[in-house]
């Protein structure tokens, strides 16, 4: 058997028309404000410049404003809590967004936790994350990539009432939010196990599975005979490994005369796929979907502030 691929561009597509409908309406009734995000980068990371890229386009396409906010590397980090407080008080910003990483001397967890519920366009902060907990509280936004683990595990049709779950990887952005998602309905939940790197015998849950997440980073940890048949496997790893030849040889780039990388998941794509119900590719899965929930989010802020 052949799993169902889940394509994750598509239903990133099909969020980004819906978000790109509502926010039209809105901001035709309301043209007195816009819905802005500002990005805010210390330094100048290659990987996040890649990031700010694709957040800037994804905006720009659905008429969102896009503000990148540089400071220097060597910014102190009551200078960075200084500006980040700035921005949150201004009423022309919608979202928030830190860019990560950022240098050695700030304490990132510190200065995220600074940005207010209102503002807080990734879904991190401690009172949208504890509003998770209450199964008859929505919270005004999540963070992006659980929710784009649950509207991957939607997209199949299947029903989440009941079914076992396992979610390798227990962070605090995907695998303990995704937990409380699945558990958010007082009689519709499925049965949650959170499995990590202290988790032994991680087959033995894996195995028994009908959804499996995994969320850890590395590539390779998911073998096929890890799966129950026809589970559904949302794979949210992202990996870098070197490009291989038919020989198992490295491809070298004949430019630079280096090796050749691919982007991987955790899960062995070309075992599970024989073995899994649905299965969700890497590039082209979770990763497509996050940042369209990213505009999702900042939506449901902008709807906000508009009726306050
Ligand atoms: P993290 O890096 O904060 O933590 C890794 C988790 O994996 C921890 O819970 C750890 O206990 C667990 N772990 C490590 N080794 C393990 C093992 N051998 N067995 C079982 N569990 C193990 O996690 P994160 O920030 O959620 O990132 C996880 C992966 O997801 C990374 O590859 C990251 O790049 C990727 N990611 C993808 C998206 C997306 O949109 N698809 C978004 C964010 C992160």
């Amino acid at each position: 058997m052949s799993a169902k691929i889940i394509d994750g561009n598509k239903i990133a597509e099909e969020i980004k028309f819906k978000v790109k409908s509502e926010l039209t309406v809105l901001k035709e009734n309301n043209k007195n404000t816009k819905p802005v995000l500002v990005a805010i980068q210390v330094g100048d990371n290659p990987a996040s410049r890649v990031y700010i890229k694709n957040q800037k386009a994804s905006c720009e396409e659905i008429g969102i404003e896009y503000n990148l906010k540089q400071l220097d590397n060597s910014i102190t980090e009551n200078d960075l809590i200084n500006e980040t407080q700035k921005i949150c008080k201004d009423p022309s910003v919608t979202g928030i967004i830190l860019q990560m990483p950022l240098p050695p001397q700030i304490n990132a967890k510190k200065v995220q936790m600074l940005i207010s519920p209102d503002k807080d366009v990734e879904g991190i902060s401690p009172i949208n994350l504890g509003k998770l907990l209450y199964s008859d509280i929505k919270p005004l936004v999540a963070p992006c990539t659980a929710l784009s683990v649950m509207e991957c595990i939607k997209s199949t049709g299947e029903q989440i009432k009941g079914k076992e779950v396992v979610i390798v990887g227990h962070s605090e952005i995907v695998g303990k939010p995704v937990c409380l998602m699945l558990l958010s309905s007082v009689m519709e939940s499925a049965t949650p196990t959170v499995c990590h790197i202290a988790s032994k015998e991680l087959s033995y849950h894996t195995k028994r599975a009908e959804i499996l997440i995994v969320a850890v980073g590395k590539a390779g940890l998911i073998k096929g005979n890890m799966i129950k048949e026809g589970a559904i496997v949302i794979d949210v790893g992202i990996n870098r490994v070197p490009l291989k030849d038919e020989n198992g040889n490295p491809v070298i780039d004949e430019k630079s005369g280096k090796p050749k990388m691919k982007t991987v998941g955790d899960v062995v794509f070309d075992e599970a796929v024989n073995i899994a119900g649905y299965i969700t590719p890497v590039p082209g899965g979770t990763g497509a979907v996050t940042t369209s929930i990213l505009l999702q989010n900042l939506l449901s802020l902008y709807k906000t502030q508009v009726n306050s």
